[in-house]
Formats: structure tokens, C-alpha cells, sequence
């Protein structure tokens, strides 16, 4: 497998940002990758490396919702989200802009980066491997996917140079303007649900809630109360970094603060999950 050195560059910032401090690395692997850097010709770098930076979405929408009950006002919403020309531009032939899904009467909302592979094919935040852990997530805080609410900061996933086959193989973080784009959406979802509480699942989605400049490191915003409109707001690492650390500590990280979460949503908490991950 070929990875441009942007995309490289790109997971090992959002590693940094989640807390990681190094990665491991084979001497193998790092004689490798100076061998194949120093043959290649000087005046040819890849074509990806070439491509511009992804063009910025128009000025964010204003987003006016009719009169109604919540299922209108949230299919409202899902027409100007997929009718946004920004959006259609970005979603790639065949696949599909994201909207929240779950309870419009959810007491918690749980709010991700962007949709990746498999959400684009399916229209739904969540879906691929990072969102089996996030369900097993709520499951372990004895709720469904069903009774909470899951979005994402963006509706479409950012894109990049595909191969030749026409495949988007890696994913990359949204720069500020998409999701300076994308929020009045977020902000419209919110309205109509009403959530208790918010939890934001990394540090892009912290980010686009807390402000692109708001912290350096996941750590310092990692496991506190913060506000997003009124609404108190948690924020804990993405599934997908438990995903690629997942030992019993990181578990309990991430199990600590959904126990705020719980806590302060005034959700009853048994022992055994008060106890999830305790042991090393
Ligand atoms: N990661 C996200 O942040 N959102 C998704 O919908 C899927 C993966």
C-alpha cells in the first residue's frame, strides 16, 4: 500500500492531537520507507501530492426550520442538508450525505468528526467499525443506538485524491471552513432534539463545537464539563483511538467520562458498571 505523505502527515497530527505521543515503528519498516523516499526522482512526487488544497465550502447556510412537530422540522432539515449545492458538489457520484439518526426525544447526543467509508455508502453516521464500538458503548451505559442520537460535525465525507480505480481509500480531517459549513446543521439537529447533554467523540468534533483554536491536545479538554449553546458538553476520545489502543486503560478513560456522562444525565449506575475496565 502507497500513502500519500499528506495523508501520512495527516493521521499522525490527529494521532498527536488524541493524545498519542509516539507510534510504534519497526526499524524495518523505517528502513523501508527511507529506501523508497531516496529513489524516488526529485523533479516527479506523487500525483497526489499535487493536488490543491480541497476547495472551501460557500459562506456556512442559514437554516430556517418550518413550524411543526420535531419529525417535520427534522425532515426539513435532511431536504436543505441534501439539496446544500456545497454538499452536492462534495459527495462523490454514488454515495451519500450524512444526517444525525436516532431519537428525536434523546436525552444524549453524541456527536462524531465526519462520516468515513462505509457512512458515505450507507447515509448514516457510524456504521463501520468505529460505530460497532460506539454501540457497544451505550450498550455498556444500558441504553440503545436507538435512544440516544448520533451525529457528525460534518454531512459529507471530506474527500481526497482518489487511486485509479476511482476508490477514496484514507479519510482526512475537515479543515475549519467545512466545518464552519456544516455547523449550522449540527446546530439545527440540536435544536430539534433538545438533548440534556452532549458528548463529543474526539478532538475534531471538540474542536467544531469548543472552536478550531479552542485547545492544543485532546488532554486538555478531555474528561471536563464544557458549554455548547447552554447545553453542558463532555467531551472523550473518538472510538476509532480505542480502536487503535485498545487496552484496558484507555477503555477506562473513555468508561470514566460516560460515567459523568451518566451521572449527570441522572441515570442509575450499577456497580458493575461503575467497575467496567477498573482491572489493568
Ligand atoms: N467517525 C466519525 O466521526 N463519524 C462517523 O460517522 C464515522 C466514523
Amino acid at each position: 500500500m502507497r500513502l500519500a505523505i499528506s495523508a501520512l502527515t495527516d493521521e499522525l497530527r490527529r494521532l498527536k492531537a488524541e493524545g498519542a505521543a509516539s507510534v510504534p515503528v519497526s526499524q524495518e519498516g523505517l528502513d523501508a520507507l527511507r529506501r523508497s523516499v531516496a529513489r524516488r526522482p526529485a523533479a516527479a512526487p506523487p500525483a497526489e501530492e499535487t493536488q490543491p488544497p480541497p476547495s472551501p465550502p460557500a459562506a456556512p447556510p442559514v437554516v430556517v426550520l418550518p413550524e411543526g412537530d420535531k419529525a417535520a422540522r427534522w425532515s426539513a432539515l435532511c431536504q436543505m442538508v441534501l439539496a446544500d449545492p456545497a454538499c452536492v458538489a462534495r459527495v462523490r457520484p454514488g454515495k451519500k450525505a450524512v444526517v444525525g439518526v436516532g431519537s428525536l426525544d434523546a436525552a444524549i447526543m453524541f456527536v462524531g468528526e465526519a462520516p468515513g467509508a462505509e457512512e458515505e455508502v450507507q447515509g448514516e453516521p457510524f456504521v463501520g467499525p468505529a460505530g460497532q464500538l460506539l454501540n457497544r458503548m451505550i450498550g455498556g451505559m444500558g441504553l440503545s443506538r436507538g435512544e440516544v442520537y448520533i451525529a457528525n460535525i460534518m454531512n459529507w465525507r471530506p474527500d481526497l485524491p482518489t487511486g485509479p480505480d476511482g476508490v477514496q481509500t484514507g479519510n482526512r480531517p475537515p479543515t475549519e471552513a467545512e466545518m464552519a459549513h456544516c455547523l449550522p446543521y449540527l446546530r439545527a439537529q440540536i435544536d430539534i432534539v433538545g438533548p440534556r447533554l452532549l458528548v463529543a467523540l474526539g478532538a475534531t468534533a471538540a474542536k467544531g463545537l469548543l472552536g478550531p483554536r479552542s485547545f492544543g491536545a485532546l488532554g486538555e479538554v478531555r474528561g471536563r464539563w464544557h458549554d455548547f449553546g447552554g447545553r453542558p458538553l463532555m467531551v472523550t476520545y473518538h472510538p476509532s483511538y480505542i480502536l487503535r489502543n485498545p487496552t484496558n486503560r484507555t477503555k477506562r478513560l473513555i468508561w470514566e467520562d460516560l460515567l459523568k456522562v451518566m451521572e449527570r444525565s441522572g441515570m442509575a449506575i450499577s456497580d458493575k458498571q461503575r467497575g467496567f475496565f477498573a482491572s489493568p
